[in-house]
């Protein structure tokens, strides 16, 4: 199906652009359009305007900055995966297909919030920032403060996601584990670890899920089970069953509500396995 007529506009700043999605109410932001235009084309939504951001290089580049990586809103699933940025770059790699990776970019995929989508696991698990800006200055926020619900976030109308601000996670073992129909496609189950030991000994741990709630979560009660304590085969199985009550999956065609929750229980168990290896 064809998208209905809109209007489009090319700001020369983000400036601009803010000025111009303050004043239109229905008007929306296009970046790699790899949702967007799916959207449009589905008559999902029907915006007056489409604003152009991809020529604004205040939304670009992606660099190390103290203790983190500064990553523009604008950076590609391509330029992510090879930024090299622990457990971020290798979540990247496997969104869709390299036709997607090209075009679709960081800061449009938060601002989806598809839950199915990969990047939230990784967020929520490195504790992410999300600069955002609008006419009143910059503002930052937790990437869990961020996800508010499916397709919904802390945004406003008139406020464009600047950069994400990730940390460099050094001395973590890190992996991505994503249970996927076929490869391209979205994920039936999501999971992020961020793992640092000292001795064998666990001094911190992060879980993120993705894709079976409405938006990511941090497995908690997986995390307390293995702090200060060593990766064995009974800890990890522990932690994986504890992480199934952090899901709430609905049946679709990618399998049923049960399957999701059993495949938490597996793919944590992978991931945390795969560390053990590292
Ligand atoms: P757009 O489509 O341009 O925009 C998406 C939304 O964000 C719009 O509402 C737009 O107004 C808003 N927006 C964009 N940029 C900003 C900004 N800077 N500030 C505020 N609002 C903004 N994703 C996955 O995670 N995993 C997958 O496996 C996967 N598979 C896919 C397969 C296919 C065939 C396709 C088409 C998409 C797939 N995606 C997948 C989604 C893909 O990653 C998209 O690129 C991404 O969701 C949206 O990014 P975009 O840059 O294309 O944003």
């Amino acid at each position: 199906m064809y998208p209905p007529k809109f209007g489009y506009v090319i700001p020369e700043s983000v400036k601009e652009a803010i000025e111009f999605l303050e004043s239109h109410d229905d008007a929306r932001p296009l970046a790699g359009g790899h949702s967007l235009i799916p959207m449009l084309k589905l008559r999902i939504i029907r915006p007056s305007y489409l604003i152009e951001l991809k020529t604004l290089q205040e939304l670009k580049g992606l660099r190390k900055e103290g203790e983190n990586y500064v990553i523009g809103a604008l950076a590609t699933h391509y330029e992510v995966k090879n930024a090299k940025i622990p457990l971020l770059s290798q979540t990247a790699s496997v969104i869709a297909d390299p036709q997607v990776r090209n075009m679709g970019t960081i800061g449009g995929s938060i601002s989806n919030a598809d839950p199915l989508s990969d990047y939230p696991a990784p967020l929520i698990a490195m504790d992410a920032k999300v600069i955002i800006t609008s006419s009143k200055g910059e503002r930052q926020v937790e990437f869990s403060q961020f996800q508010k619900d499916m397709f919904t976030t802390d945004l406003s109308q008139g406020e464009l996601v600047k950069a994400i601000v990730v940390p460099l996670l050094q001395g973590y073992k890190t992996v991505y584990e994503k249970l996927e129909r076929k490869a391209g496609d979205y994920a039936i189950v999501g999971v992020a670890v961020a793992l640092k030991e000292e001795e064998g000994v666990i001094k911190d741990v992060r879980i993120g899920l993705t894709a079976v709630n409405n938006k990511a979560m941090r497995a908690k009660a997986s995390e307390e089970i293995l702090i200060n304590n060593s990766l064995s085969e009974d800890l990890i199985s522990k932690a994986a069953i504890a992480a199934i009550d952090y899901a709430d999956p609905t049946t679709d065609i990618r399998g049923s509500a049960e399957y999701k929750k059993k495949m938490v229980k597996v793919m944590t168990e992978k991931a945390l396995k795969s560390l053990v290896r590292q």
